[in-house]
C-alpha cells in the first residue's frame, strides 16, 4: 500500500528536516511537516511540555502465556506500569516461552521519544503561540501528532491526513 502510495518519490530515510533543509532552501514549494511544531520554530517561546514512556522488557522462560492477551492496561495507582505487552499475541506466536514488556510513564526530557502531549492550561496557550507562527506560513502544512500538538489515534490521524488532502488536491 505504501509502495503504492509513494509511486516513484524520492524517500530519503535517517534524515533529519533541519539538517537536510540547511542544505536544500526552497526545494518544496510546499512542506507536509509531521515533526515538533516547537522544533520548527527553533522553541522561540519554548519548548512544550510531553510525556513519554519507558519500556522494561523481560523474557520470562517457564511461561509460554503471561496474560492470555497482547495488551492489558493497568490504572491502579498500585502498579508502578500502566500496561504490559505480550508481544506474541500479536502474532500468535507459539513459543515455549513469552516476552512481555511493562510500560512505565515518563516526564519527558529533550532527547527523548515525545509521545504525548500534555494538555493542560500552560501548553495549550503556549502551542496556541506557535499556532499563530504556523498559520502564517502558507508553504508548510503542520500534521499529525507532533505538527498539531494533539493526541490522535492511529484512525484519526489518517483521517486529518485524507482532509488535508482533499482540501489541498
Ligand atoms: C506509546 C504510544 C502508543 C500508541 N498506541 C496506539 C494504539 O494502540 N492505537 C492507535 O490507533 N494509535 C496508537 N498510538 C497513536 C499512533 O502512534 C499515532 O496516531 C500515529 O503514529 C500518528 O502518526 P503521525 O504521522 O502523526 O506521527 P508519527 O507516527 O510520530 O510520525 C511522525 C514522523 O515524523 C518524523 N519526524 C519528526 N521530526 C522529524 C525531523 N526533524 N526530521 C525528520 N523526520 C522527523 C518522525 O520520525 C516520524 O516518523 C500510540 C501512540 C503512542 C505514542
Amino acid at each position: 500500500m505504501v509502495q503504492e502510495m509513494l509511486g516513484d518519490t524520492e524517500v530519503l530515510l535517517n534524515t533529519d528536516y533541519f539538517e537536510f533543509i540547511k542544505g536544500h532552501a526552497g526545494i518544496a514549494k510546499k512542506t507536509i511537516y509531521t515533526g515538533n511544531i516547537d522544533a520548527f520554530f527553533d522553541f522561540c517561546y519554548g519548548p512544550l511540555a510531553y510525556r513519554s514512556v519507558r519500556f522494561e522488557t523481560e523474557r520470562i522462560d517457564d511461561c509460554d502465556n503471561y496474560q492470555g492477551n497482547a495488551v492489558v492496561n493497568y490504572t491502579s495507582h498500585e502498579q508502578p506500569y500502566t500496561r504490559i505487552i505480550e508481544h506474541k499475541h500479536f502474532n500468535f506466536g507459539k513459543q515455549p516461552f513469552t516476552i512481555i514488556s511493562r510500560e512505565y510513564s515518563a516526564e519527558w526530557k529533550p532527547g527523548m521519544e515525545p509521545y504525548y502531549p500534555v494538555n493542560d492550561a500552560a501548553n495549550a496557550e503556549l502551542y496556541a503561540k506557535y499556532k499563530a507562527l504556523a498559520d502564517q506560513r502558507d508553504d508548510v502544512i503542520f500534521g499529525g501528532r507532533l505538527g498539531a500538538y494533539k493526541y490522535y489515534d492511529m484512525d484519526k490521524v489518517i483521517a486529518e491526513a485524507l482532509n488535508f488532502a482533499a482540501q489541498e488536491l
